[in-house]
């Protein structure tokens, strides 16, 4: 049976269009390529809902970058690829607007579970100062990888951008506690006061 695409378009083309911002457009067809997803590159999705991949083609884009560039080269990217392809849709489509009148911390809290409705990982818990924190229990990216540093990027740029959309941007750094590739037991996002 074919793995269900789960993936929006709108999220493989914010991907498309931020690896390109960093890598450049011949870089961004060898990762694409080397991911299954050539039919990106023949006709980049629409900004849309619409189904485009599965998470484990999305994730080939993560690991092929890492490739590409190199795991500690690599960690900026991926944390601007999870920043722009949360910002797309909060920015440019409005995915957010419903809830964008809420008291902060509550706005915050549901963004963050909104985003776990959307990729389909993790989950929110408590943090250790207040703030909510996201535990990615079922992350794909670090399987099998091991990492001095922390690996899983793209979600920390995703959950910036999201505390950064309540916050304003520059108040609060969100950072990969816990990573599973460090030899922890899950892959942990906490938001802390910048140093
Ligand atoms: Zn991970």
């Amino acid at each position: 049976m074919e793995p269900e695409k789960t993936v929006t378009k709108m999220a493989i083309r914010a991907s498309y269009e931020a690896i390109c911002e960093i890598v450049g457009e011949n870089a961004r067809g060898m990762i694409f390529r080397n991911a299954g997803l050539a039919r990106t590159l023949e006709s980049p999705p629409d900004y849309t809902w619409d189904k485009e991949a599965t998470v484990e083609e999305q994730a080939k884009l993560y690991t092929e970058t890492i490739n590409l560039v190199g795991a500690v080269g690599a960690q900026g990217i991926l944390r601007l690829i999870g920043y722009r392809n949360t910002e797309t849709p909060v920015v440019k489509f409005g995915a957010l607007d419903h809830i964008k009148d809420l008291p902060q911390g509550e706005r915050l809290a549901k963004a963050f579970e909104l985003f776990q409705a959307a990729t389909g990982k993790g989950r929110v818990v408590a943090g250790s100062n207040g703030f909510p924190a996201f535990d990615v229990f079922n992350c794909l990216l670090c399987v099998g990888v091991t990492s001095k540093k922390p690996y899983c990027s793209h979600y920390a740029g995703s959950l910036q951008f999201i505390t950064d959309w309540v916050y304003g941007k520059g108040a609060y750094l969100v950072r990969e506690t816990k990573c599973m590739a460090m030899g922890d037991d899950t892959c942990l996002f906490e938001i802390e006061e910048r140093g």
